[in-house]
């Protein structure tokens, strides 16, 4: 496809993606519009289904967002006060949130060099008071699972996943979301099947567990003004589950475009100054961020800005150190892995319908930065 010349490359350009398929989702948003059916309709029924079919679970529960997942993941788990859940001391403060909101206390584990949990540093962690595992699989690829359920076997602890930037990553044959109790998904426009505003939904084999999430999105009633229990209102809408439906069908040749994309990063990058990403053994990426390290990190930035690339960090803080999280007592030093990648990592462009000239640009900048 050809694009209006732009001035400034955007870290992550949604309008593009939108334009691979423009005429499918204005002909679905249409449909929806005209059927007089908007909240928990024929389309979310649908969508559940195919969802569940791509990442192979029996089960899928659409939500209002990749938070509410999350959290109503831990709370229909039975989590709450002076329970313990492990989770990555560099992840985004979205899961560390899911944890918190029910009261329970989030206890960080170093990242690998992979940025995911570093899985040989989670047994000692563990306490009595431990009750699960949140594997976060970052920037699109997937923690060690074999790893993770061999521990939370050992000590009997749920795993929940969250899958939010890792839409049909893979773990050795399987799709990630069908590996742990629950995979807990974000919809949100910049995620991998990213929907035209917020959503999210959890996956699972556990009937039970999505049945208890069916009733707890919609005000704890299963038939209506029935209240079971006291729930929420998280909701996936008519609107968002036919336009996800779309993107669904696209998702494989959308992960592929950013696999070729992240392939010409990794070939055309050869500045010294500059750690590129690596893919751990018996995983995949699906490239939600191509996330470089170097010690010159703002500099970088900076420079690239000059050159009018624009670039994200993913994350500036990590979640021990955030003012939100002030209450936990966590200093500066307490998880230097994280705070490291937190100075080090920068998030080149990436998107769907990114043209070669515009990765030419990124490459051919950061190849001629220098210190
Ligand atoms: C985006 C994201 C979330 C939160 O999803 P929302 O839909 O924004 O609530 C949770 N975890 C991770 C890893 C995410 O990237």
């Amino acid at each position: 496809m050809k694009y209006k010349n732009i001035d400034k490359i955007l870290p992550n350009n949604l309008h593009r993606q939108f334009l691979l398929h423009k005429d499918e989702y204005e002909k679905k948003a249409l449909e929806i519009l005209n059927s007089g059916w908007y909240i928990l309709g024929k389309e979310v029924t649908t969508f559940e289904k195919e969802w569940a079919d791509y990442i192979g679970t029996k089960y899928c529960v659409g939500l209002a967002s990749g938070l509410d997942a999350l959290w109503i993941s831990f709370k229909i788990l039975g989590i709450k006060e002076n329970d313990e859940v492990i989770v990555c001391s560099n992840d985004y403060i979205a899961c560390v949130m899911g944890i918190t909101i029910n009261g329970a206390t989030p206890v960080f584990v170093e990242p690998d060099e992979f940025y995911n949990i570093d899985v040989d540093k989670i047994e000692e962690k563990i306490s009595d008071k431990t009750k699960a595992i949140l594997a976060v699989h970052l920037f699109g690829q997937s923690c060690d699972m074999t790893k993770i359920m061999d521990i939370a076997k050992k000590y009997n602890l749920y795993v929940v996943e969250d899958c939010a930037q890792s839409h049909g990553n893979h773990w050795k044959d399987k799709v990630v979301g069908s590996i742990g109790d629950i995979g807990c998904f974000s919809f949100y426009p910049s995620k991998g099947c990213g929907a035209f505003g917020d959503a999210g939904c959890i996956t699972t084999n556990n009937a039970e567990l999505a049945k208890k999430v069916i009733i707890f999105r919609n005000y704890g009633s299963e038939k209506r003004y029935y209240n079971e229990t006291v729930g929420t209102n998280s909701r996936l809408d008519e609107l968002q589950a036919g336009l996800l439906r779309v993107k669904l069908k696209h998702m494989n040749s959308l992960n592929k475009e950013r696999v070729k994309l992240a392939d010409r990063y990794n070939k055309g990058i050869k500045n010294e100054l500059i750690i590129k990403p690596k893919v751990k053994k018996n995983a995949d990426s699906t490239w939600h961020q191509y996330v470089i390290r170097c010690l010159y990190r703002n500099e970088l930035m900076e420079y690239l800005d000059k050159n009018n690339i624009g670039t994200l960090i993913h994350y500036p803080i990590p979640p021990h150190l955030s003012q939100a999280y002030e209450y936990l007592g966590f200093k500066v030093g307490d998880f230097p892995i994280a705070e490291k990648y937190a100075n080090e990592v920068l998030s080149l462009p990436m998107y769907n319908g990114m043209t070669k000239e515009e990765q030419d640009k990124v490459i051919n900048a950061i190849n001629r930065f220098k210190i």
